[in-house]
């Protein structure tokens, strides 16, 4: 990639919680930017060229022993650099001020006064604004050849600046929405303090990324597991359309797809689709119902398929002979999330990634959408013209609707969810909450009970629908469907679903819920 000569703001990472966001922030300014760990050596950062630097926030406290921490020659490379919270604080620590556990702490939206002296971070901006701030820790005496630029009635230095060097702190979040005019701040300092152009676009992207790839790959032969999901239906398009027919994608079916998914990824993807590549469906629902049988333990049974997974894997791979790269359509998300490439903690291992590695033997993997968010992968397949249906695409998780089962698995269960979603989401989209809502799907809980139904008893399963909005997926509310429309689909699903008796609308938040349901 000609990420070398590429204008990029790099953002060094001490793990807080809202690294993602000034990332992308970065980006929506039009500007490209890359994550790395703050234990990233100095020459690697000199080498990289960024025209500006952003440190993070962290949730340790820079005076302790043993805390993250950046060396002085960092804020010497003659690139601008702005600190965020812990960012800000490292930057006076470091510097020669001094930052101390403060008498009061400040959490959430915060008043903060813009002080009289120029700043180009607030050029054109008021005096007052409100700001998001999350700290125990402040700054009680700044570096030599700082000076304030603003503060709160609690916390003396809210933001400061040292222009000579260009060197800014800001005690409080930019990042987050919640600050009024986050937006502006950054922006006022990757396009006017680090001069970048601003002329990067997730367009740009997809044609960069199909370049790249043709030089890095030249004639080597590649292999992509396509799961349908939008991550991996992407990566495998840039890849088609860089490589051809010298790309082979396997679909495997394990048949808890959602309804009618598996047709739609052969439909796209398959002969009759549009892109030139080489297409494997392994319909292995049977292999994957057998395996399962009986199993009633939630962890057992993602343990199984994701084994039973690599298996199938394995044989088609067998029959294709040698690999030279295996696609992944790893995202931003889950390189942090693995604890791959962030500083936060390890939160879940990867379906998708998990062991595909071991099995085929290979040169490389390619990994084109490492760098984005989700939104921004969905903006790639739109440019890419990949259908709005597939691109648009809630997540869906790797086991499928294995973990949409409440105990044990069978072909009739699957069929029974399975009916009861596409229900669900038909009228989700036909009220437009669709546009709204996060997530929202059907689950079969195991709970039977006694119905009746055209005067006869009935002793059949209970569906649960779930619907959330969220915008991280940490935290979610549940989505406020309209009584009609849950009427609306519990009469449907009652009537055109066989031995679903009795629907749920599940109304727990996240915490103290998941927003998956095992
Ligand atoms: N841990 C530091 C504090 O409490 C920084 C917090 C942050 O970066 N959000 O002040």
């Amino acid at each position: 990639m000609s990420a070398e000569q590429m204008e990029k703001v790099i953002v060094i990472d001490f793990g807080g919680q809202y690294n993602q966001l000034v990332a992308r922030r970065v980006r929506e300014c039009q500007v490209y930017c890359e994550i790395y760990s703050y234990r990233t050596p100095l020459e690697k950062i000199r080498e990289m060229n960024p025209k500006g630097i952003i440190l993070t926030g962290g949730p340790n406290s820079v005076y302790l022993e043993g805390a993250a921490t950046a060396p002085k020659e960092l804020f010497e490379l003659g690139i601008p650099v702005l600190g965020l919270c812990y960012g800000a604080q490292l930057m006076m620590h470091v510097l020669g001020g001094t930052v101390e556990r403060a008498p009061e702490r400040e959490y959430g939206k915060t008043s903060v006064t813009i002080d009289p002296v120029s700043c180009p971070l607030y050029e054109g901006l008021p005096s007052s604004m409100i700001c998001w701030m999350s700290h125990n820790d402040y700054i009680s005496r700044l570096a030599p050849g700082f000076e304030v630029t603003a503060h709160t009635d609690n916390c003396p230095v809210a933001s400061a600046q040292c222009r000579e060097k260009d060197l800014y702190a800001i005690q409080y979040h930019p990042e987050v929405l919640h600050t009024e005019y986050g937006k502006q701040i950054l922006s006022h300092f990757v396009l006017d303090v680090c001069g970048c152009s601003g002329s990067w676009r997730m367009d740009d992207f997809a044609d960069r990324q199909i370049e790249a790839i043709r030089r890095k790959v030249g004639d080597g032969k590649i292999l992509c597991a396509l799961s349908g999901g939008v991550d991996s239906s992407v990566a495998a398009v840039l890849l088609s359309k860089a490589v051809g027919k010298n790309l082979t994608c396997v679909f495997v079916d394990h048949g808890l797809l959602r309804k009618d998914e598996g047709d739609l990824v052969e439909r796209v993807f398959g002969p009759e689709g549009p892109y030139d590549l080489n297409f494997i469906r392994v319909n292995a629902q049977d292999r994957f119902y057998a395996r399962l049988a009986g199993e009633t333990d939630p962890e057992q049974k993602r343990k199984i398929i994701g084994e039973e997974f690599i298996r199938v894997f394995e044989d088609v791979a067998h029959q294709i002979g040698k690999v030279d790269f295996l696609v992944q359509g790893t995202i931003y998300p889950d390189v942090v999330e693995s604890g791959l490439g962030g500083e936060s903690a390890v939160i879940k291992s990867h379906h998708n990634v998990g062991g595909l590695p071991d099995l085929v033997e290979f040169r490389e993997i390619i990994e084109p959408l490492r760098d984005l968010f989700k939104d921004e992968v969905r903006k790639v397949g739109l440019h890419l013209g990949i259908p709005e249906e597939l691109v648009m695409r809630q997540p869906f998780p790797g086991p499928g609707l294995g973990i949409r089962i409440i105990g044990d698995i069978t072909a009739e269960k699957v069929k029974i969810v399975q009916d009861a979603d596409a229900i669900f989401r038909e009228e989700m989209k036909q009220a437009g909450l669709d546009q709204t809502a996060s997530q929202y799907f059907a689950a079969l809980t195991n709970v039977r009970s006694v119905g009746v139904m055209g005067d006869e008893r009935t002793y059949d399963y209970a569906i649960a629908l779930r619907s959330v909005n969220t915008v991280d997926f940490m935290t979610a509310d549940v989505t406020e469907i309209p009584y009609s429309v849950l009427k609306r689909v519990m009469t449907r699903i009652v009537n055109e679903v066989d031995h679903v008796n009795r629907v749920f609308y599940d109304i727990t938040s996240k915490p103290p819920g998941t927003i998956e349901y095992e």
